[in-house]
């Protein structure tokens, strides 16, 4: 299986040659946050396999919703139809967000939700007559995904410089990463000096601009910076005194990630576009969606077809996948899970002291249920080997550069905790020999 795979399959954000002496992981089943290998082996699944998966895999009562649907419709276009998955997920999506995003757009994955995003939001201002608003903002070390126009909005020169000349450009701001704060400076307040250096960005650039966007709280890919939420409140503030829309893209810290269902609500904030995707379908099925306000839906609704918003995804509104994200939105609901999330987050950092202190570890940080730390002095090749000897310890482990990060499924115990870290623990120990 594993040469057929090297022949046959393209993997993803790969150097393919690298799997001459790293070997493929065949799975051929999953549990909770196991997974296991053909001969049974187990691997823990810290990272939700690429932050997908919530619940746990094989979950039950998502995989009896989907046997339920299953046998009564698989699928339908969503032009011109509807069907009650469709219907019922968008209703409540729009209850639980933050309030005043009522209206749902389906897609298929996280960069076709960013894409989406764009193309409202500067449709939004063509259709108001204010077609120069053309331009996005995103903070440095940005990530929103991987096709062309979510690349244009990413700064992350690994996977954007190679196809920089493919891109539209787009303006960058200072993240307010704590990490970058000054030494006596407090998160906060290093928060309040990257909105002013917004401010001074929008007093010369507004005319022009048509939406920042920014991931809340956490930039994920870009190495799980962690930021302070005031940094939301003064953007809404100043999106809305420039007249810029505000698209918050919590693709990977929506649902719970962050502590709250939706990061945005810890800054108590409304987006005009809310990207979800990722953690939507538990990690079951692809699917994405974007929120949008009554007021950009306002500006399309009109008897000119040219005025409405004419984009689409063959899988749009999949009933299969909506079924399986009101599995997820019942299960979060019913039992309760983000207070046992909260639990689990303080058994965690309890049981984390010692890792905290480690001679090589820098800037040890959570956020709800995301853990991260820098390595410092880490050698190049320090990602992949650390992820190799990860893997021969049983852990799915993916550092990005020198930072390492857990984000497990919501299901994590104690004893899979203290597997997680004494794992990493004595991985540093040998990295550090
Ligand atoms: C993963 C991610 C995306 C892209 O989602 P895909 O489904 O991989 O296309 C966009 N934005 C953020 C913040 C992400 O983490």
């Amino acid at each position: 299986m594993l040469e057929r795979s090297l022949r046959a399959v393209w993997h993803p954000c790969t150097q393919m040659k690298h799997h001459e002496t790293l070997p493929l992981v065949p799975i051929s089943r999953a549990e909770g946050v196991w997974l296991y290998d053909l001969e049974g082996r187990r691997i823990l699944d810290a990272i939700g396999s690429w932050w997908v998966n919530l619940l746990g895999h094989g979950n039950p009562r998502i995989n009896a919703a989907l046997r339920r649907q299953l046998d009564s419709l698989e699928h339908v276009m969503l032009a011109g139809f509807t069907h009650a998955p469709a219907v019922e997920l968008s209703e409540r999506l729009a209850k639980l967000a933050p309030r005043g995003l009522g209206h749902c757009f389906f897609a298929s994955d996280g960069a076709s939700a960013v894409e989406i995003a764009l193309k409202m939001s500067y449709q939004y201002w063509k259709n108001a007559g204010r077609s120069a608003k053309t331009e996005f903002v995103t903070l440095s070390n940005s990530y929103h995904g991987e096709t062309l126009g979510a690349l244009s909005v990413t700064d992350i020169p690994l996977y954007r410089d190679t196809y920089a000349p493919l891109l539209r450009a787009s303006a960058q701001v200072p993240s307010p990463d704590w990490r970058l704060a000054a030494p006596g400076e407090t998160p906060r307040e290093y928060a309040r000096r990257c909105a002013k250096a917004l401010e001074e960005h929008f007093e010369r650039h507004a005319p022009g601009t048509a939406a920042l966007i920014v991931e809340p709280l956490v930039q994920c890919a870009g190495g799980m910076a962690m930021y302070d939420a005031e940094y939301l409140r003064r953007a809404r503030e100043l999106c809305d005194r420039f007249e810029v829309h505000l698209i918050a893209d919590e693709i990977a810290v929506g649902f719970g990630r962050t502590g709250t269902l939706f990061a945005c609500e810890q800054a108590g904030i409304t987006p005009d576009f809310l990207c979800l995707s990722k953690g939507l379908t538990g990690g079951y099925l692809p699917l994405s969606v974007v929120l949008a306000t009554d007021r950009v839906y306002g500006a399309f609704y009109d008897d000119k077809l040219e005025r409405g918003f004419l984009h689409s995804h063959s899988y749009s509104g999949n009933p299969l996948a909506c079924r399986a994200a009101l599995a997820v939105l019942d299960i979060l609901e019913e039992e309760k899970v983000l207070e046992r999330n909260r639990n689990t987050a303080a058994i965690l950092n309890r049981r984390a002291q010692g890792l905290r202190s480690h001679r090589r570890v820098a800037h040890f940080r959570n956020t709800g249920m995301i853990w991260a730390f820098d390595l410092k002095d880490a050698r190049p090749g320090f990602a992949r080997d650390f992820h190799r000897s990860a893997l021969e310890a049983g852990v799915l482990l993916r550092p990005l550069g020198a930072t390492v990060y857990w984000m497990p499924p919501y299901v994590i115990g104690e004893v899979e905790i203290d597997f997680l870290l004494s794992a990493v623990t004595r991985l540093l120990d040998v990295a550090s020999r």
